[in-house]
């Protein structure tokens, strides 16, 4: 087994944090001291974050969070990697670990959906009957997901409550897959999906990644790559069978590299391919390029 000299870690916890203003302070100056990167999360509902280290730095990472009561089962999600996938290092305090922002808010250690393991997760789907819930947004569907998954038209989290509302209702009696892509998004949307009325709800334990790292099930199933919210902006799943999901935004042909639109004010980002990168030279449009040259 190859042994790369970094790692990212992803990561999270539903549980109580007191005071997440305080032990962001903390922990960021920890991280720093240990010389990761990367993006943290803390709210009084838990933790959340993704870090990139060497092996030594993540692995005294690791074993620091653990002394922690509150984290001694944390779960890390580990992928090894040529260098940083990240170029700082964030600790923010939040409201909410994932910004859904219900009338009333749900506590994923009271209700949310049953777990699913990846090789029961991946049964589960070949369930003529069954309905797939990609849990994420439109633009991380688009570069790939689980075949025959519902893609959400929401460009974030917190539009899902009103979107299922008017588009899933009439599901309410068929069995539920959701996933995402650590897992963290579907322990609230699941309980939410309950909530609503929805009798049969099951997510995928530790979202796709973990299902990516399954020796038995090796990705099958999911077709394209995973978004993530790091340099590397999508990895891998599926090792068995190799299926391009996205389209170039300009001329359509099957691509999966997304850029930022090149013009400052723009910097939407959209799916290209090689070819198309340097006819428009990153920008999305002529629009967007045209106003560059005139200034
Ligand atoms: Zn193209
Ligand atoms: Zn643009």
């Amino acid at each position: 087994m190859s042994e790369k000299p970094y790692r990212v870690l992803l990561y999270y916890k539903y549980v109580r944090i007191e005071d997440p203003v305080e032990y962001a302070q903390q922990h960021l100056q920890f991280c720093k001291d240990l010389g990761l990167k990367g993006r943290i999360l803390v709210a009084e509902e838990g933790i959340n974050g993704t870090v990139s280290g060497t092996v030594e730095q993540t692995e005294t990472y690791m074993e620091e969070i653990r002394k922690d009561p509150r984290f001694a089962d944390m779960v890390f999600k580990i992928d090894e990697a040529d260098g940083h996938a990240f170029k700082k290092m964030f600790v923010r305090p939040r409201k909410e670990l994932v910004t859904f922002r219900l009338e009333e808010d749900i506590d994923p250690n009271q209700l949310t959906g049953k777990y699913l393991s990846p090789k029961e997760f991946y049964e589960a789907l070949q369930d003529p009957d069954v309905i797939v819930l990609d849990g994420r947004n439109d633009y991380e569907y688009d570069i790939g997901h689980f075949r025959g998954a519902i893609r959400p038209e929401v460009e974030s989290f917190r539009e899902f409550p009103e979107w299922i509302r008017e588009n899933l209702s009439q599901y309410k009696d068929k069995k539920i897959l959701t996933y995402c892509t650590g897992g963290i998004r579907c322990e609230k949307l699941s309980g939410f999906l309950l909530k609503e009325g929805f009798k049969d709800v099951a997510q995928l334990h530790g979202g796709i990644v973990t299902y990516g790292k399954d020796p038995e099930v090796k990705g099958q199933l999911f077709d394209g790559k995973c978004y993530v919210f790091d340099e590397r902006i999508a990895v891998p799943i599926n090792q068995v069978e190799e299926v391009i999901v996205g389209k170039c935004h300009h001329c359509g042909v099957p691509a999966e590299k997304y850029i930022n639109c090149a013009e400052d004010f723009c910097h939407l980002q959209h799916i290209v391919c090689p070819e198309c990168e340097e006819k428009f030279q990153g920008y999305c449009s002529e629009e967007c390029r045209s106003k560059v040259a005139q200034s």
